[in-house]
């Protein structure tokens, strides 16, 4: 159960918009904070704040412990096998590309294949047909089925022994599919394949289980789960975390160094160079207390309630287009949509207008916007602070919108 008074953990939940009490509607974006998150990163730079594995310090010991307290709480998070498959990146953007420029790069011959689907994030597309073009080797992409998941039948065609990479997405950014990861991994690992799991929209909304997902690879970004921006993750099981190269060398990821010579750490610390984001994995721990005392799975089932409501509401409405799945339960607090006769862009200021904050565009996902048949969208998406009231607050002042553009303007 979410508690009733979650809203007043958020300070920025307070605040107007033209005038209107705010209602936060672009979670996918990025998520809101909780005082507890901001005191504690303010906390640390008060009282705390060192550099983190050097020297014998007091202060910098402290900051060591809590930066691989850190650490350990992401990997218990997710069910990790233990906190050195847990490396602190800056975001998923961040993980994805030095999968793709430490892994991908180390091990793709000519006519090797990447196989991903058309719904991911341009972060899990680009770097792969940067790697794919430096080797020759093809990027495949898995079609989706009427319900917006990736086709598994379309995934055994793809997946062929040729392939050395298969990169989903967990749950699609536009559409809120959650794709059948084991199932991926199972076919991967078939064929001697590579699984990264792109877990950006997941990870903030339900449990991560690594071990049962079988995901060698797995990405995340701490801004969208109550943490500050800047700090990311990237889990790997120990055998490819061994085979990957690191990305960024200099200080702290290095074992010795001579003139002509380096040798490096072990993972995670050798994927770690220079100062880390020491502030940010104290945040992400502490936004990862916040969520577990929550419980992933009522933040789970109240983003079910939430979309369902929100869902129905627009169907009801009429002349809105809702994409991806017809079942609400399919949507994990994000719903894609568009208002016929009137551009998304409009709708999004229209929107602003009444204090409703939601994002139009392409999500990052321009594939995925060419098989919808559309350049753009609205997207309202939500997260556990969020409540009936705001979905309600969203359709008022979306019919509103709709009545502006047409009936008022005939
Ligand atoms: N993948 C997905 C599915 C996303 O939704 C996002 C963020 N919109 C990303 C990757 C990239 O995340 P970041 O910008 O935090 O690196």
């Amino acid at each position: 159960m979410i508690k009733a008074n979650v809203k007043a953990d958020f300070p920025i939940l307070h605040r107007q918009i033209n005038d209107e009490p705010m209602v936060y509607l672009d979670n996918a974006a990025t998520s809101q904070k909780p005082r507890m998150v901001i005191d504690r990163v303010t906390e640390y730079y008060f009282q705390q704040n060192a550099n983190v594995h050097r020297g014998v310090s007091s202060l910098s010991m402290a900051a060591t412990d809590e930066y691989e307290a850190a650490r350990q709480a992401v990997s218990d998070f997710i069910h990790a096998e233990g906190p050195d498959n847990v490396v602190f990146t800056r975001s998923t953007t961040e993980s994805l590309n030095w999968i793709a420029s430490g892994y991908a790069d180390s091990v793709l011959q000519p006519g090797d294949e990447i196989v991903i689907t058309v719904a991911e994030h341009h972060s899990n597309i680009v770097p792969w047909q940067q790697v794919a073009k430096r080797h020759h080797a093809k990027l495949k992409y898995i079609r989706l089925n009427a319900c917006g998941r990736l086709d598994l039948i379309d995934a055994k065609h793809q997946i062929t022994d040729r392939t050395k990479i298969v990169a989903i997405n967990h749950v699609s950014n536009v559409m809120g599919a959650e794709n059948p990861v084991a199932k991926v991994s199972h076919l991967a690992h078939q064929h001697g394949a590579v699984m990264v799991v792109d877990a950006a929209q997941s990870a903030p909304h339900m449990p991560i289980d690594v071990q049962a997902l079988d995901a060698d690879f797995l990405a995340f970004s701490g801004h969208k789960m109550l943490a500050p921006t800047g700090i990311g993750v990237l889990y790997g099981k120990q055998a490819v975390l061994a085979e990957m190269n690191p990305v960024q060398f200099g200080g702290e990821m290095i074992d010795e160094v001579t003139q002509q010579t380096a040798t490096f750490q072990k993972s995670p610390l050798k994927f770690e160079a220079g100062t880390p984001n020491i502030a940010g994995a104290i945040g992400l721990h502490a936004a990862i207390n916040y969520l577990s005392a929550m419980g992933m799975e009522s933040i789970h089932d109240h983003d079910l309630q939430l979309t369902t409501r929100c869902i129905e509401r627009l169907r009801q409405l009429g002349g809105v287009t809702i994409y991806g799945d017809s079942d609400p339960a399919n949507h994990n607090g994000v719903v894609t949509f568009n208002v016929a006769g009137i551009h998304p862009h409009d709708v999004a200021t229209g929107l602003d207008m009444e204090g409703i904050e939601v994002r139009a565009g392409h999500h990052c996902a321009q594939p995925l916007m060419d098989v919808l048949g559309v350049e753009s969208t609205v997207r309202a998406s939500f997260y556990f602070y969020n409540d009936a009231t705001d979905v309600d607050r969203f359709i008022d002042a979306l019919s509103k919108v709709k009545e502006f553009f047409t009936d008022g303007l005939s």
